[in-house]
């Protein structure tokens, strides 16, 4: 019988090891939104806008009014591991940006048409480029501009086949992008958000710089949310645990929805954290049995370097060290928040 040879092995060319890891940090429209989201915020950003065209698979763009980015850094901004945020691994440790791997814009010229309008302060015109494939598609054009970055991502996922029939069959990403915008507006309070459909007169979610969160939940939200909500706050010193202190608001026994809402910050990432949901879920299904499924807007602070955020390419779900005893004690906080708001309200009504 004929012996079998193993099969040889080769090295992939670098654009197939680009296209392959772009489309695992740019998963589907609302990611490229999250990362360019993040990237505004990075720049000290107090005003971003996004315009979505066709769920985003005809066009993404996000325009901020932060410090913009420096005309002899265009050539390599979309290259693969170019950042202005990292440079050494134990940087990683204390990181307060959002971004760090210099892998979004990169990721997004492999999957998509990119093109940048920057300028920087004190410059008296902008410059203009497009990208493909992590390079430049020509010299940056001088142009009128704003102050910030604009960018724009035009037919994502062209050479994707599959992933773009999957999402054009799916239903188009459009609420995903509002609904991360519209956690966004209730944490970044200074921070003013708009998101509409191209061509549309009126944004879907718009809000101006808010004095409280509970007053940016309000605007976001709505009313009818706000008013169902209680503040809860933890801090939790023993350093015989970890350090952390928490904020935000929970809803009450008023609270009735088909599903919880958990907004989750942590060091001012918006991250998941399915064990804290599913605890949370569990006190309010045993507590309020009526109103089990809570609207939840929480920000954790943590030392960082207590946080993992290096476990996902999208960096959605974070680690933390002590994870169990936080998720306890922020479960038991929940615990006794819901018991005496229930007592108080029973008492009221005998009363
Ligand atoms: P990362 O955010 O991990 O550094 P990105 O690929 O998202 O990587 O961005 C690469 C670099 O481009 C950033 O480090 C930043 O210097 C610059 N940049 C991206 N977006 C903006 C923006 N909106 N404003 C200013 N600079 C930006
Ligand atoms: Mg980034």
């Amino acid at each position: 019988a004929a012996r079998s040879e193993p099969p040889r092995i080769w090295r992939l060319e670098e654009s197939v090891v680009n296209r392959i890891a772009a489309g695992e940090v740019v998963q589907r429209p609302s990611s490229a939104v999250k990362e360019l989201v993040e990237n505004s915020l990075d720049a000290g950003a107090t005003s971003i806008s996004v315009v979505v065209k066709d769920g985003g698979l005809k066009l993404i763009q996000v325009s901020d009014n932060g410090h913009g980015i420096r005309h002899e850094d265009l050539p390599i901004l979309c290259e693969r591991h170019t950042t202005s945020k990292l440079s050494t691994f134990e940087d990683l440790q204390t990181i307060k940006s959002m971004g760090f791997r210099g892998e979004a814009l990169a990721s997004m010229t492999y999957v998509g048409h990119v093109t940048v309008t920057t300028i920087t302060e004190g410059q008296l015109h902008g410059y203009r480029v497009s990208y493909r494939d992590g390079v430049m598609e020509h010299e940056p054009r001088p142009c009128a501009a704003v102050k910030g970055t604009q960018i724009m991502v035009e037919n994502l996922f062209y050479n994707m086949i599959a992933r773009r029939k999957n999402l054009q069959n799916s239903n188009d990403d459009y609420p995903k992008i509002v609904d991360l915008i519209s956690r966004f507006a209730i944490h970044y309070i200074n921070v003013s958000f708009s998101c509409r459909k191209h061509g549309a007169k009126r944004a879907d979610v718009h809000t101006v710089s808010a004095i409280s969160s509970l007053e940016a939940i309000r605007n976001v939200y709505g009313v009818t949310v706000a008013r169902d909500l209680m503040e809860i706050t933890l801090s939790d010193d023993n350093p015989a645990r970890s350090v952390f202190n928490m904020n935000g608001f929970i809803s009450n026994a008023n609270y009735i929805a088909k599903k919880t809402t958990m907004v989750l910050f942590i060091n001012d990432r918006l991250v998941e954290c399915t064990a804290l949901k599913r605890a949370i879920e569990v006190v309010y299904s045993a507590t309020l049995p009526k109103a089990s499924k809570p609207f939840i807007y929480m920000s954790i602070k943590l030392p960082p370097e207590h946080v993992d955020v290096n476990i996902h390419p999208t960096k959605r779900e974070v680690s933390l060290l002590n994870q169990e005893s936080i998720v306890d004690s922020i479960q038991n906080a929940i615990e006794s928040k819901l018991m005496s708001s229930n007592t108080t309200r029973t008492f009221l009504s005998q009363a």
